[in-house]
């Protein structure tokens, strides 16, 4: 698991007090309270950088291409911010789900995860770039282990292959907990549970 934000991120609907599906009057007037408290004249020079962020906010939020720019590194950094675990599921409920599947290109192993993610956030549009790990059947020796009497070289007799891949998964705002998403990558398919916590 990592995320690729590393430079220090403002949350500008934070700062404001407002959601971000909040519409421009409404940012406009949660803008111009925080202005009079937060004014250098009130709070002197030592309150001039919060000023300065606050005028940064409100200038990003109002503005439909910054606002759009600034949403997409929100996404990530509430993603981020908000994983609070990520693991494969227990092979219980789900047994018949995630069992071998067949289609058109063969038969795939579905591999189910577990995602929580933090209540706090859960009204937010989420990012989520993962990094998990992941089981396929051996191509090599079609998941037997063997080929004829000879152990698997690919897989070393396991008849599974296990790799980690990069997968990026969009959570909106308001997803019920236990909603099931499911990825298709490559090989594999992904299905993601994603609660709260
Ligand atoms: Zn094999």
């Amino acid at each position: 698991m990592s995320n690729t934000q590393t430079e220090e991120f403002i949350d500008y609907f934070e700062m404001l007090g407002v959601n971000p599906n909040d519409d421009s009057d409404t940012i406009a007037g949660a803008f111009r309270r925080k202005a009079k408290e937060m004014h250098p004249d009130v709070t002197g020079m030592q309150g001039h950088d919060d000023f300065t962020r606050l005028q940064d906010a409100y200038e990003t939020l109002t503005n439909p291409h910054k606002r759009e720019k600034y949403l997409e590194r929100h996404r990530l950094t509430i993603a981020s911010r908000s994983l609070i675990e990520l693991k494969p599921m227990v092979r219980d409920l789900f047994d018949d789900m995630i069992e071998y599947f067949k289609d058109l290109s063969g038969i795939r192993r579905k591999n189910f995860l577990s995602l929580v993610t933090s209540s706090r956030y859960r009204e937010y549009d989420k990012v989520f770039d993962l990094e998990i790990p992941l089981e396929s059947t051996c191509h090599n020796c079609k998941g037997i282990g063997a080929i004829a009497s000879y152990s698997c070289d690919v897989c070393g007799g396991t008849g599974i292959l296990q790799q980690t891949k990069r997968v990026r998964l969009e959570v909106p705002g308001g997803t019920p907990d236990g909603m099931l998403f499911t990825k298709e990558l490559d090989d594999y398919k992904i299905v993601f549970r994603v609660t709260y916590g």
